[in-house]
């Protein structure tokens, strides 16, 4: 196996019994790098020579005998996260020069410990998309099949794990970001709780919904990413103040007896592929065998989750995305008059579909629309939490397919942006009730496509989620 192919679990092993080094591991990576970057399109920065000078001081760290599971392990991050001193575009050209001048508190959590960052992930420009079709720097192609897409947001993170660039990497997850192209390129995507980890340094989509999480190559790789990344941070107020528990023990726990829901409206969805819903049941039957209660739930919700996810992130974003004016920051595409500035600045540097969600959400904010529609949508995201709060009172995880169907083909959707929306249907209610989620590959389709499925649970028990993710997942 070369170096670049193992698991966090796995290279921390090897670096600490001094089988190899972190620069070696570390050059692996940029090696793999260098090789399939051009035609995956996952990174939009690479930096070789930071990534190999940090390695460089985590070997030093591992000789002295202090650090943590990350030291030393090479890790990819998505570019709408803040990065000290290394570029982040958000996938956006009116960011194609930012270089924040401090790191995401995640990110620095992981530096801290001497987590190599070996470079910033191509996706949707600040995460609007499903298939990493929308982003500035060109689509992301799946390492599976380079004719489809690698899904999206974070599809860049998703391809350069599962396409063993990387140890693994860090994404942000709003309506699915991870946990969707995580599924169609076959590795394991975590979306924890929201306020779970601290969002300081995350480029903000739509702030009632963003969550930072880990894109790893197995169950056991994501507790240890998470112990690491998870707890409150003063600087920022939406963070959760409950205590972490000890994510790698809690895998280990059993699951027979655990009550596993099966909500049927997930599974009416129509347009649910047949690959996709076949291998599901057989994880659904893999659970039984393990011992778990299968018991059918109803979310009857469900059905207007994506109408007010995409009323209630549009409206966040369209305030967010205010502050990219050219002047507070961004390229400055004029320098006529504040008006042109603003006009030009804004022009160029957004792709379509962000401005398309800049009007959407202005238009649902306006004066005379507001309670039509912000007001309502919102009205429905709490009946939407109740759902869950009941289905939980009957059992611990709800299980679903991840994605409606597998990979498709790039430029398939690219111009019919509801139908993009409507590949969130699996992943969108979770996020718009606030609770975690994760993506744990369940195999592959005939012609070769990963499938995931999606294991959900209430709010702030990330470690059930974990634990049935683990015992299913096909990966040490
Ligand atoms: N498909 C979702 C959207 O475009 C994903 C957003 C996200 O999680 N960043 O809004």
């Amino acid at each position: 196996m070369n170096l670049n192919e193992l698991t966090i679990t796995q290279a921390s092993a090897g670096l600490k019994s001094r089988k190899f080094s972190s620069v070696e591991l570390t050059q692996a990576c940029l090696n793999r790098i260098a090789e399939r970057n051009e035609k995956i399109n996952a990174f939009i920065t690479v930096c070789d020579e930071l990534a190999l000078g940090e390695a460089k001081k985590a070997d030093e760290m591992i000789a002295r005998g202090v650090g943590g599971p990350l030291t030393g392990i090479p890790f990819a991050v998505k570019d709408a996260i803040c990065t000290a001193g290394v570029r982040s575009t958000g996938a956006a050209k009116i960011l194609d020069n930012y270089i924040a001048p401090y790191d995401a508190t995640v990110i620095r959590k992981i530096r801290e410990q001497g987590g190599v960052l070996i470079g910033k992930n191509n996706c949707d420009t600040f995460g609007h998309g499903s298939s990493n079709e929308n982003s500035m720097y060109g689509p992301v192609k799946n390492p599976h099949d380079l004719t489809k897409v690698a899904g999206g947001s974070s599809g860049g993170s998703a391809a350069a794990v599962a396409d063993n660039m990387c140890i693994y990497a860090i994404a942000e997850d709003t309506g699915g970001s991870i946990r969707y192209p995580a599924s169609l390129c076959g590795v394991v995507g975590l979306r924890p709780s929201f306020g779970r980890n601290s969002r300081y340094g995350i480029m903000p989509m739509a702030s009632s919904f963003d969550t930072v999480g880990p894109i790893t190559k197995s169950v056991a790789d994501t507790a240890l990413v998470m112990q690491t990344m998870a707890g409150s941070d003063p600087k920022d107020a939406t963070s959760v103040t409950a205590p972490v528990p000890e994510y790698s023990q809690e895998l280990t726990k059993p699951i027979a007896g655990l009550r596993v829901g099966v909500p049927q409206e997930y599974f009416a969805a129509s347009g649910m592929d047949k690959e996709v819903a076949d291998l599901t049941k057989a994880k659904i039957s893999a659970l039984e065998k393990l011992g778990c209660k299968i018991v059918e739930v109803s979310l009857p919700y469900t059905k207007y989750a994506i109408a007010v996810y995409y009323i209630l992130v549009p409206s966040e974003d369209s305030s967010n995305l205010a502050r990219l004016d050219g002047i507070r920051y961004g390229v400055r595409a004029s320098e006529k008059d504040l008006y042109d500035i603003y006009c030009q600045s804004r022009a160029a540097g957004f792709p379509e579909e962000v401005k398309r969600r800049i009007l959407i959400g202005t238009y649902a904010l306006s004066a005379g629309y507001y309670d039509a529609y912000y007001k309502k949508a919102a009205k429905v995201r709490t009946l939407i939490i109740k759902d869950f709060t009941e289905a939980f009172k009957e059992v611990d995880v709800l299980i679903t397919p991840t994605s409606p169907f597998p990979a498709f083909g790039l430029g398939e959707k690219a111009n019919d942006p509801l139908a993009l929306y409507l590949a969130d249907v699996m992943v969108g209610p979770a996020a718009v009730a606030g609770i975690p989620a994760i993506s744990v590959p369940a195999g592959k389709t005939k012609s070769g496509l990963p499938v995931g499925v999606q294991i959900i649970g209430s709010r702030l028990n990330e470690s059930v989620v974990l634990r049935v993710g683990h015992a299913l997942s096909l990966r040490a």
